[in-house]
């Protein structure tokens, strides 16, 4: 099915976007520490505590607001690559193909490279792989 990739990028994001909006709180992640005793960092807004800074900044740079934001941001550039039976320079009218990409090659380069991420996943079609 030609928006196959379409449909399951989709979901993906539905998921990040539900698991995001769920641990959403009062606001930004921000990291604090080591502290004196334990030598423990903090994720505040969570409260948890890990061993090394550099985990700890880690997840305080993906809180809930950023991760919204790249799901908006994904969302934008799957509608831009959806399918259209109007590809520039096709011979054929019913051509589907991708009218940014302007290529007939279905998924397009730039949604396959979107659902990367989810190659482990039971619906990733393979033939997407890179
Ligand atoms: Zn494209």
């Amino acid at each position: 099915m030609i928006d196959e990739v379409i449909a399951f990028l989709r979901a993906r994001l539905d998921e990040v976007e539900a698991a995001a909006s769920a641990a959403r709180t009062s606001g930004q992640w921000w990291v604090d520490g080591p502290a004196e005793q334990s030598g423990l960092w903090w994720v505040y807004d969570t409260g948890a505590k890990f061993e090394s800074e550099d985990v700890a900044r880690h997840i305080a740079r993906h809180d809930p607001t950023y991760v919204l934001d790249n799901v908006a941001t994904m969302r934008l550039i799957v509608d831009e690559h959806s399918p259209t039976s109007r590809v520039v320079g096709a011979s054929e009218p019913e051509a589907l193909g991708c009218r940014t990409c302007r290529t007939r090659e279905w998924p397009c380069r730039t949604l396959r490279i979107l659902a990367r991420p989810w190659c482990d996943h039971p619906e990733f079609d393979h033939t997407w792989r890179l």
